[in-house]
């Protein structure tokens, strides 16, 4: 069933209106009819099964039918730092790291980031994330639009670390930690229901420098290992986010 997020303003007692780019979809695209069901929510406290009423020039109006429980997220809140990788490769990023569950990302530049990203001109590209991680988020049924952060730079990155409760920085020649080692301790220590906030780091496509490396440790991240293959820069982040949903139970089976 299809779903679509709304603003808040959009939501009243008995009814939703739908408008613009997903109105357009669910008119054109969907052909959709009155009587069609869909699922509507404001990405924050509401969620709804709603079933259209009509279908105006740019504005669908559905009447709820019964609010929807929101617990498709993730306790432990993970954000993905990656450091701006070459070509679409963030769009993929983004798209896959929203369907497993992210919760937010930060695109960084670090030293050997290909890369340049001049934040006047590239207003375009911000918006294109978003608008990724808005139809990921929908297409994969998530009650909350991860967020996609203005792109930082690497010292505007580790002063973010204090933000976290865990900074794990995907480092491929970490021969000691593993990010399970990281992962397990933390996990243990958390109460049963309590959300925690963990950000991990993935570097470019010609990995961290050992400067970065340093600082990294300076101010408070651990260094993991994804095991012994090289992953691609646009691998690392979604590995490490399943390693860590996984093990936290969020990926089902406990
Ligand atoms: N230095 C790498 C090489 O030898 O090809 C290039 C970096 S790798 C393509 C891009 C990023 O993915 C790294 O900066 C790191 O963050 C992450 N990464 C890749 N494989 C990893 C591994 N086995 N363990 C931890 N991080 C890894």
């Amino acid at each position: 069933m299809q779903r679509y997020f709304v603003s808040a303003e959009q939501f009243s007692e008995h009814a939703v209106i739908i408008t613009g780019e997903d109105a357009r979809h669910i008119s054109k695209v969907m052909r959709g009819k009155p009587g069609d069901k869909l699922i509507v929510s404001d990405g924050n406290s509401r969620e709804a099964l709603a079933a259209i009423e009509s279908i105006d020039a740019g504005e669908v109006k559905a009447a709820i039918i019964e609010p929807l429980v929101m617990d498709h997220e993730a306790r432990i809140k993970v954000t993905v730092a990656q450091s701006l990788p070459k070509g679409d490769k963030m769009e993929t990023v983004i798209q896959r790291c929203t369907e497993i569950g992210a919760v937010s990302f930060v695109p960084f530049l670090s030293e050997r980031t290909i890369v340049q990203y001049d934040a006047k001109k590239e207003g375009k590209r911000l918006e294109r994330w978003r608008k990724i991680a808005k139809e990921a988020a929908e297409q994969s049924h998530r009650n909350r639009i991860p967020t996609v952060e203005q792109p930082l730079s690497w010292k505007g990155l580790l002063s973010s670390f204090g933000d976290y409760d865990l900074v794990c920085y995907c480092y491929e020649k970490e021969n000691g930690k593993q990010l399970r080692d990281a992962l397990q301790p933390f996990i243990a220590n958390l109460a049963p229901d309590a959300g925690a906030r963990v950000l991990v780091v993935v570097g470019p496509e010609g990995g961290f420098s050992e400067k970065e490396t340093a600082q990294a440790d300076e101010a408070g991240a651990v260094s993991v290992g994804l095991g012994k293959r090289i992953l691609r820069a646009e691998t690392a982040g979604m590995a490490a986010l399943t390693c860590i949903l996984y093990e936290s139970g969020e990926m089902g089976g406990m």
